[in-house]
C-alpha cells in the first residue's frame, strides 16, 4: 500500500497559545490516519505542541536546524536541542531558507547528516524557480540539488529522508503544479535516487509535493503514483482545510 505523509509547514505563523488551540481543534476533527500527519512548527512552539500531541499519533517537526552540535552560533538551534524535545521531523533546505537565509547545497548536506546521525527524519526540500522551468532545465536543476544533498550519505540513511518537491513558482502563489507536472518530477526524483543508490530505495522513499496544495486540488495530486503526500503551507494554517487534506490521503 502507498504510504503518505501530510505535513503542515506553518512557517513563521502562530503564537504558542494559537498553536495549542489549533491542536485542540485538530483532535476534534477525528483524523482517520493521524500516523500519516505531521505539524512542522516554529521552534518556540515545539515543547508545548509535543505535550499537546501526545497520544494522538500525529508527528511533530521543526523547520530548521544547525549542522553543528553546539558553539558560538547566536540565534541557531542544534539537533541535540530538537532531540531533547522529541521532534520526529526537521525540514531542510526549504526554498525560503535558500533564498533569504543563505542556505546552500553544502549546508543542506551537513544538516541532513547531523539529523540522520541523531535519528530525526529530515524533510529535504528541492524545486526549481520559474526561470529554470521556462528554460526546461527543471530536471537538471533538481538532479543537481539531490546529488549535492546526498553526497557522502549511505543508502541505509538516504532511504529514511522524506523528499519534498516544491517548485518555487507554486509556493504561496495559488499556481499549483498540475498533477501531471508534479507526478513527472516526483517520478524523476524516485528514479534519480535509484540511480544514486540501488533500485530498492524506490519503494522506501516518501516523496511529497508542495506548492499551493489545498482541499480542492489535494485528491488529484495525491492519487498520482509517485506522490506520497504533501508539504502544505497556507492551507495548513486552517484546521478544517488541513484536516480535509489529511483525510484525502487516508
Ligand atoms: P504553500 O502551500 O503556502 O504554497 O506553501 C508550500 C510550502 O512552502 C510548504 O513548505
Amino acid at each position: 500500500m502507498k504510504r503518505f505523509l501530510i505535513a503542515g509547514n506553518w512557517k513563521m505563523n502562530k503564537t504558542t497559545a494559537q498553536a495549542v488551540h489549533y491542536v485542540h481543534e485538530l483532535k476534534a476533527q477525528k483524523l482517520t490516519n493521524p500516523e500519516s500527519v505531521a505539524i512542522i512548527a516554529p521552534f518556540t512552539q515545539l515543547e508545548a505542541l509535543k505535550k499537546e500531541l501526545e497520544g494522538t499519533g500525529i508527528s511533530l517537526g521543526a523547520q530548521n536546524v544547525h549542522y553543528e552540535h553546539s558553539g558560538a552560533f547566536t540565534g541557531e538551534i542544534s539537533v541535540d536541542m530538537l532531540k531533547e524535545i522529541g521532534v520526529d521531523y526537521c525540514v531542510v533546505g526549504h526554498s525560503e531558507r535558500r533564498e533569504y537565509f543563505n542556505e546552500t547545497d553544502e549546508t543542506v548536506n551537513r544538516k541532513l547528516k547531523v539529523l540522520l546521525e541523531e535519528g530525526i527524519t529530515p524533510i529535504l526540500c528541492v524545486g526549481e524557480s520559474l526561470e529554470v522551468r521556462e528554460k526546461k532545465q527543471e530536471q537538471a536543476f533538481v538532479c543537481g540539488q539531490l546529488g549535492e544533498a546526498f553526497a557522502g550519505i549511505p543508502q541505509e540513511y538516504a532511504e529514511k529522508v522524506v523528499i519534498a518537491y516544491e517548485p518555487i513558482w507554486a509556493i504561496g502563489t495559488g499556481h499549483t503544479a498540475t498533477p501531471e507536472q508534479a507526478e513527472e518530477m516526483c517520478a524523476f526524483i524516485r528514479g534519480m535516487m535509484q540511480g544514486l543508490y540501488d533500485m530498492s530505495i524506490g519503494d522506501k522513499l516518501i516523496i511529497q509535493y508542495g506548492g499551493s496544495m489545498k482541499p480542492g486540488n489535494a485528491k488529484e495530486l495525491l492519487e498520482k503514483t509517485d506522490i506520497n503526500g504533501g508539504l502544505i503551507g497556507g492551507a495548513s494554517l486552517k484546521v478544517k482545510d488541513f484536516a480535509e487534506i489529511a483525510k484525502t490521503a487516508a
